[in-house]
């Protein structure tokens, strides 16, 4: 053992890039002492030090421009605290678009940033073309100015973090590199790196591009791969001054900045080069890879005509650097499913400069109390399966969109292009056959909608109203009116079982659990906050055996929400049944009259009530039939072993003739629960609201025993609600509401 690395530290930060450095800076402010950051060679010699430095402050979500604000504002003063300039100005930026598609998707963000707390206002072409006078505007529809919005220097940003990080005591060697992780238990137990082993009880993967090889040391799916992203600088060009906002123009899919009086230029292209699929060198240190002049050929195009003076500008510059890219171009923080204390922060599709600051914050507060402070499911790693880490899956999606996604039209129900039909339900092509227009959810291919005999199953994007509407509008109304089927066979399905199964579920559930066999519980699994972690429902199948459901996104969180809150010494374990069981929903008014043309079971309200379950013959086979759904009454879910869906598929089909039945997609779906008031998690409900606050006070069952959350709620209900969901209605039913 080297002895210049202590044999134990309670975290190690694996990666000295800007997100390890921010991690350990946040770690140390929040009073961690015994903090170790390791970097294989030099701090921010990865991806960091390469960046153009733009700091975009609008997001998706509330709380992740929250953090993206908080990230300016902490580089703005980090010269301040540590005496390491940044380089950080507060310049502003544009986005202009070309096309009315991106002015409405602009004037959506517009209506998100006053919603944010985020500065940003529509400007005439006029004063865009003064705050960025190299501009050409005469093709340009629209302009939108961020007055907060900046630039920083990355690599002098990165250096003030990780000295931040040290005069808060953190310790941070270079040139040491992990080599494996040890688990205990299911749990970090130490680093081994090549200067000797680190027992220690937290690891946080900040290992950017090497991020995924990072995670299959501990057995967890990372799944990023690096892409190479591209800048040029220009020499000094008339007209460019010193301060002046950087430029967004996603319609050429590239931004601008002024750099020494010159024009800094890159893109993200619609065919990205993939990079480091055979390994990443191992002496790669601040390393460039080769100029592609073909490659950054679009861009060049592009950004003449947006700044003709491109044209005429002598090039400087070409950089050349790989950076990760997710499937779904959005990085991955949190705790890993399936691994105690390993923690993630990596995949930051080129926006890892802006995102650190606040990313660092909320890991080191997630870290520190087991939770972060805002919802973070957007970013959370447990949306991932483990097979989504299959490097074909990823290549193909970051070369063919994900990285085209950073700029090109964010339409409302875009379906990726790429890595398609993996995953998909028995019934797939049957559903293909018939019409089925799939989107993906989770990786699963879903039907969202079918088209009717003589129209292509094909999405037309636009802001308004979208080409399936009509048709999906018919098939709510059949369910709602008359019976309707579908697949929905991408919900999780857990089994909880053993003897102790029911007093853990007791104690993990908001509701009663403690039922008679047969029963479904609608329920909320709560944090020690109240605030709702899932909602899911809960049904009795034998003395000893809970059918647990959630739905396709969060079956990888739920489960590992319910796996670490069983205790070790409890006879109760759960298993992902999820592969075993098909679902096809009968629903509607005339979905009782269906069922019983091919079923010998008593439907009647008396023998089979709602809220219940039992197994049923269905056809020439057998379902568990569940009375429950998430668009309304009347209904079952038949919950079908998979080798049994398509023939219980075809019988359904067959019997529905004599009714109308209809299939119906995910759209319809939505749409009735909506109807319904039925309650999304992750868009309706999340980790910070409690039931009482959604309206969800009925599936509680505050005298029943200590439940996790329940003393939350005891205050909650003492204190009085400060907020309340409501459901409204507009008046105008033609705005696309989203
Ligand atoms: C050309 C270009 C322009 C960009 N422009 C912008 C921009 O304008 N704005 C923006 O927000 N983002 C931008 N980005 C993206 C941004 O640079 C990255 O998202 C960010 O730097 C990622 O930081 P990181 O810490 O995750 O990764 P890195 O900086 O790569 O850090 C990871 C570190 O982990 C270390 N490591 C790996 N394996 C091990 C191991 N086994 N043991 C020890 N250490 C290990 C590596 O050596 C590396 O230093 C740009 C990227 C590029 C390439």
């Amino acid at each position: 053992m080297n002895d210049q690395i202590p044999t134990h530290a309670r975290v190690v930060i694996i990666g000295g890039g800007i997100i390890g450095c921010s991690t350990a800076y946040h770690l140390v402010e929040l009073g961690w002492k015994d903090v170790m950051l390791l970097e294989r060679k030099r701090i921010s010699s990865g991806t960091s030090w390469a960046a153009a430095g733009l700091l975009g402050q609008l997001w998706s979500t509330s709380s992740l421009t929250k953090l993206a604000k908080y990230g300016a504002d902490l580089y703005s003063g980090l010269e301040e605290k540590t005496g390491q300039p940044t380089g950080y100005q507060r310049h502003g930026s544009l986005r202009v678009a070309k096309t009315e598609a991106r002015k409405s998707e602009f004037l959506r963000a517009l209506g998100m940033a006053r919603a944010f707390g985020i500065k940003m206002e529509e400007i005439s072409l006029d004063e865009a073309k003064k705050l960025f006078p190299v501009m050409r505007t005469d093709d340009l529809v629209g302009a939108w100015y961020q007055v907060d919005d900046g630039v920083t220097n990355p690599e002098d940003t990165t250096q003030a973090l990780a000295k931040g990080a040290r005069m808060g005591g953190a310790k941070i060697f270079e040139n040491t590199a992990v080599l494996g992780i040890e688990l205990t238990n299911n749990a970090i137990s130490a680093v081994k790196t090549e200067k000797g082993t680190i027992s220690c009880e937290y690891i946080v993967n900040c290992a950017g591009m090497w991020g995924r090889e990072i995670g299959k040391m501990a057995g967890v799916s990372i799944p990023l791969i690096a892409a190479e992203h591209m800048h040029m600088t220009t020499e000094p060009v008339e007209g460019v001054y010193k301060g002046m906002p950087y430029l967004r123009d996603m319609d050429g899919l590239i931004y601008i900045k002024e750099e020494m009086g010159g024009l800094l230029m890159g893109g993200f292209e619609p065919v990205a080069k993939t990079w480091g699929m055979n390994g990443i060198p191992d002496n790669f240190e601040y390393t460039q890879l080769d100029e592609d002049w073909d490659q950054m050929e679009q861009f060049i195009h592009n950004a003449i005509l947006r700044v003709p003076a491109f044209a005429e500008a002598g090039v400087s510059n070409l950089t050349t650097v790989p950076e990760s890219f997710t499937p779904d171009t959005t990085f991955m923080l949190g705790e890993a499913p399936g691994v105690k204390n390993f923690f993630v922060a990596c995949g930051m599709n080129s926006v890892g400069i802006t995102s650190a600051g606040g990313a660092g914050k909320a890991l080191a507060q997630w870290i520190s109390q087991g939770y972060p402070e805002e919802d973070l499911w957007p970013v959370d790693v447990r949306r991932f399966n483990k097979w989504q880490n299959n490097i074909n899956y990823i290549e193909e999606r970051v070369r063919m969109e994900a990285v085209e996604n950073i700029y090109a039209d964010h339409w409302p129900f875009k379906q990726p292009v790429s890595s398609r039909n993996v995953l998909c339900s028995p019934i797939h092509d049957s559903l293909k056959n018939l019409g089925a227009c799939f989107g993906v959810a989770s990786g699963w291919e879903r039907a969202n909608w079918f088209a009717p005999k003589g129209v292509e199953p094909v999405y037309e994007y636009s802001w308004g109203r979208q080409n399936w509407f009509k048709y999906s509008a018919v098939e709510h109304m059949n369910i709602r009116e008359n019976v309707g089927i579908y697949d929905l066979t991408s919900m999780g399905n857990y089994l909880v079982q053993g003897k102790d199964a029911k007093s853990v579920l007791q104690k993990i559930c908001a509701n009663n659990v403690s039922v008679p066999v047969g029963k479904v519980v609608y329920t909320q699994l709560l944090n020690e906050r109240g605030g709702i972690e899932a909602d899911v429902t809960v049904t009795k199948m034998e003395e000893n055996k809970f059918f647990v459901i959630t739905a396709a996104a969060t079956t990888v969180r739920d489960f590992d929400w319910i796996a670490r809150h069983i205790p070790e010494d409890a006879d109760a374990v759960i298993t992902d049944v999820t592969a075993s069981y098909t679902m096809l929903g009968v629903m509607g008014p005339r979905s009782r009259d269906l069922l019983l043309k091919i079923t010998d079971a008593d439907l009647s309200n008396e023998a089979f009530p709602f809220a219940t379950a039992r197994p049923i013959s269905v056809g020439h086979a057998e379902a568990f039939a569940v009375r429950m759904s998430f668009v309304g009454e009347l209904g079952w879910e038949l919950y079908i072993p998979t080798h049994l869906t398509q023939g219980i598929f075809d019988a359904l089909m067959e019997a529905g003739k004599e009714f109308d039945a209809k299939l119906c997609g995910l759209h319809a779906i939505d749409s009735l629960r909506l109807e319904k008031g039925y309650r999304h998690w992750s868009s309706d409900i999340t980790p910070d609201t409690t039931p009482f606050e959604a309206g969800l006070g009925f599936a509680v069952k505050m005298n029943k025993d200590n439940f996790i959350g329940k003393s939350a709620l005891i205050k909650q209900k003492k204190a009085g609600l400060k907020k309340k969901l409501v459901i409204f209605t507009i008046d105008d039913a033609e705005p696309l509401i989203l």
